[in-house]
């Protein structure tokens, strides 16, 4: 008998999968009105599902015990907790917008880390309202469902997050970026495969406890936002990179000031690491990475001590670029490395990390992958 069977005593009518996302570039950009260019991993959530005439929802996760069941017609905000709130969030959201869903015993798999900074809960959002839709025959656009599967997870689960994670997760294609504009909300397709070109993207986890993220990452954003209103701009994004001298001589807080430096530069390699991939020059991407890491631990200061270590030993050992991606604060780095460096530059990184102490450190290859599908 399927766990599946075991949980729920039928069988399913389907299953769905949304994977988790890795940003290549384009860190602290998105709440800026910025540019953002994340990569959907192998790594995924599968919600495997059956649909109920009863209008309530049952949901259980391979990696947690029991079921959790409610009523769709008498969710409300706040009424499931802990990791339910994720499924019932999507279920709260699709209802709440007008969508027909209808009853389900939902299913919960995943080989994505979880707090690992490589989105899990955009994942499960995701694979939950996929499953929920194509469940009971309704046919959304990708983009629509990630914009749901946000303000599910804003206002339902209480993150609040962008719509990059959610985006990568709905509409990446496998062997490209998902290079997405925030002001214009538009998405385009960066060819990215790094096999091609005897490269690979390494993500690691560096597995450091989160420290103080929700008010730290508020502080930046605040930073940010006091930058625009000083200089009369509805967002970061209007400084353009040759004005940013005239801008930053212009605030006087030297902490702004830095913030707003990495906010202008780093769109600007955005801009550049698109350039590059786009001629097909991966390799010269790696530096653009690394100008990116220095950015976010000296200018934003969201780096601990593992995130660096990573990615200093990462670049000795012969990476052609790393950084921090995610958040800060913990989660993990990704490094441009030759394919056959790989596991040289792996190896030379859990020595290190064995050296200071820290937590073994895993890895995983980063394929670009496609965002959520259904699988049967
Ligand atoms: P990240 O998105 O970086 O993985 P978050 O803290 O945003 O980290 O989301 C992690 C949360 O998502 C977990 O605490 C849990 O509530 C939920 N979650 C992730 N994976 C699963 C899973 N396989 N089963 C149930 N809940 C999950
Ligand atoms: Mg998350």
């Amino acid at each position: 008998m399927s766990t599946f069977e075991e949980k729920f005593g039928t069988t399913p009518d389907g299953s769905w999968r949304a994977p988790g996302r890795v940003n290549l570039i384009g860190e602290h950009t998105d709440y800026n009105d910025g540019l953002v260019l994340p990569i959907a991993l192998p790594n995924r959530i599968v919600v495997t599902a059956s649909r109920r005439d009863d209008g309530r929802i049952a949901v259980a996760s391979t990696g947690h015990k029991g079921i959790t069941e409610f009523a769709i017609d008498e969710l409300t905000l706040a009424s499931v907790g802990d990791w339910a709130a994720y499924p019932a969030g999507a279920a709260w959201i699709l209802r709440e917008s007008g969508y027909a869903i209808g009853g389900a015993n939902l299913l919960i798999d995943s080989d994505l880390p979880s707090g690992a900074g490589l989105s899990s809960s955009a994942a499960l959002l995701c694979a939950t309202s996929v499953a929920l839709l194509g469940l009971h025959g309704i046919d959304v656009d990708p983009a629509e469902v990630a914009r749901l599967a946000q303000r599910a997870e804003n206002q339902y689960v209480g993150a609040p997050v962008g719509l990059m994670d959610q985006m990568a997760s709905m509409c990446c294609t496998a062997g490209h970026a998902l290079y997405f504009d925030i002001r214009a909300m538009s998405t385009d397709q960066i060819p990215f495969n790094p096999a091609a070109d005897d490269l690979a993207l390494l993500v690691v986890d560096v597995k450091a406890p989160h420290r103080h993220v929700d008010g730290e990452y508020a502080a930046r954003r605040k930073s940010c936002e006091q930058a625009a209103a000083e200089l009369g701009v509805p967002a970061l994004r209007s400084i353009a990179y040759d004005d940013l001298d005239n801008a930053l001589a212009r605030l006087h807080d030297h902490v702004v000031r830095r913030r707003v430096r990495h906010v202008v530069t780093e769109i600007r390699r955005v801009e550049d690491a698109v350039a590059l991939m786009r001629a097909g020059r991966l390799r010269e991407v790696g530096p653009l990475f690394t100008g990116s890491h220095a950015s976010l631990r000296d200018d934003v200061e969201i780096t601990v001590p593992e995130l660096d270590v990573a990615v200093d030993t990462a670049l000795e050992a012969g990476a052609l670029g790393a950084r921090m991606t995610g958040g800060g604060f913990g989660g993990c780095i990704i490094a441009l490395v030759a394919a056959d460096a790989a596991e040289s530059v792996l190896a030379a990184i859990e020595k290190a990390f064995a050296e200071h102490g820290f937590t073994a450190p895993s890895s995983l290859a980063a394929t670009p992958s496609a965002g959520a599908s259904r699988l049967s």
